[in-house]
């Protein structure tokens, strides 16, 4: 990587407000730089989302500095403060750790005045990079050669920062995942050996962290080269996993994903997986939606394909073709076929309005004395639905209207 290059994407990357507040400090006599996810993506060439400072001010002599700024004490107990500038800026005090005894959080964090200590308690090399316009790039551990190298490497003995930090095992599967940085080989081991420290972590926790890195560009290698993790995610997937490295060829979508993985487990054993790890009701709904789809028969005409849109969207069915066709390659030519006969519909103009498009509603019905209220609304509709799907009606009032009077004469 050339460093010049690099320093001068950073620059280019950071927003005005970012800049004064560093160099604020710096002028009152404070170390300052920012650090963390926003130079670590800045230098893959990435724009970052949040740039997080890190300096030797205490929380009161940031106030002080900044009295003219909204300030929001959103993490005081761990030194941070956020300041609203152009955007907000989280500022985080140097600080050391104290000893972990819960494998989770330390037992205290006490500031400090130096940004060596600050750097070696963060995770990873490449997280453990800082960077100011006055002070150019701060590379500690070797994270610029890391990242060029596409290396995930443990600041510091990586059985002991696990042992730690149980959450920095699948961050580490997430960095993987997500920017294809293949942990070295003494964090690998460690990553595999500790595994069984995931169960100290909240169920959120490990559903936000295994969402994130199941939607990954390189999540097909991370889960391949650590199916024990996901195991410790969801103990009910051990012996029944499918070829993981094929994740990758599935749209980044955590639900999609998800759906592939429980292919061979089973939709019992998805449900229970995603409420013990408390995933919204949303995000199950919609994974056991792909699921259903990708495990029923792919269907194999014009009508089939229709009633089969009438419950999915065209794009879920894609989906739940591209679920099957990684799940069963045995079955591909029979899932390409419904591939083809989805675009052949869809470019044919030939897909079913979806169930809310249907030109009547209940209350036309109802005006015309055709139903009673009740049971026989939805009945009524249903049947309607029908018709259009199956095209037998055209979706028209006038055309929906009388052929619910011919039905109702049969
Ligand atoms: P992203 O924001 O893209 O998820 P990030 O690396 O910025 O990634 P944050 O949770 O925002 O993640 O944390 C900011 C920084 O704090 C990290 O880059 C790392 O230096 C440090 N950090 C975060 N969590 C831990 C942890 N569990 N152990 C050690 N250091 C951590
Ligand atoms: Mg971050």
């Amino acid at each position: 990587m050339d460093l010049r290059k690099a320093e001068k994407r950073i620059e280019n990357e950071l927003p005005a407000g970012g800049r004064e507040i560093v160099s604020r400090l710096e002028r009152a006599g404070f170390c300052a730089f920012f650090v963390g996810g926003c130079v670590r993506d800045a230098l893959l060439g990435l724009s970052p989302a949040d740039w997080d400072v890190a300096s030797a001010a205490r929380p009161e002599e940031v106030r002080s500095l900044f009295s003219d700024l909204p300030i929001l004490s959103t993490g005081l107990r761990h030194g941070t403060l956020t300041l609203l500038s152009d955007r907000p800026y989280e500022i985080t005090t140097f600080r050391t750790e104290g000893a972990y005894s819960d494998g989770r959080r330390p037992d205290r964090v006490a500031f400090s005045r130096s940004p060596e200590e600050d750097l070696s308690r963060r995770d990873f090399t490449v997280n453990a990079l800082a960077w100011s316009p006055e002070r150019g790039i701060v590379d500690l551990f070797g994270g610029v050669a890391d990242l060029e190298g596409r290396v995930l490497r443990c600041v510091g003995d990586p059985g002991k920062r696990f042992s730690e930090d149980s959450l920095r095992i699948l961050r580490g599967l997430r960095f993987y995942a997500v920017y294809g940085l293949a942990p070295e080989a003494a964090t690998a081991a460690a990553m595999h050996a500790l595994a069984s420290g995931l169960d100290r972590l909240s169920a959120e926790r490990k559903a936000k962290e295994f969402s994130l890195a199941v939607a990954g560009r390189f999540a097909g290698e991370a889960f391949a080269a650590f199916p024990d993790l996901l195991i410790a995610l969801f103990p009910a997937l051990a012996g029944r996993l499918p070829d993981l490295t094929l994740l990758s060829r599935l749209d980044p979508s955590p639900e999609e994903r998800t759906a592939f993985l429980f292919f061979l487990a089973g939709e019992e054993v998805l449900a229970a997986s995603l409420d013990d790890l408390r995933f919204s009701r949303r995000f199950s709904a919609r994974a056991s939606l792909l699921f259903r789809a990708a495990r029923s028969v792919p269907p194999s005409d014009r009508l089939g394909m229709r009633r089969f849109l009438a419950v999915l969207s065209p794009g879920d069915a894609e989906a739940a073709f591209r679920i099957r066709l990684a799940a069963l390659p045995a079955e591909a030519a029979e899932t390409d076929r419904a591939i083809a006969l989805l675009a052949s519909l869809r470019a044919g103009n030939d897909l079913p309005p979806r169930r809310e498009e249907l030109a009547v509603d209940g209350s036309a019905l109802l005006s015309r004395g055709l139903v009673r209220e009740g049971p026989e609304v939805g009945r009524a509709l249903d049947l309607l639905y029908r018709a259009v799907v199956d095209g037998k009606a055209e979706n028209g009032e006038k055309a929906l209207l009388a052929y619910y009077e011919r039905r109702r004469e049969l």
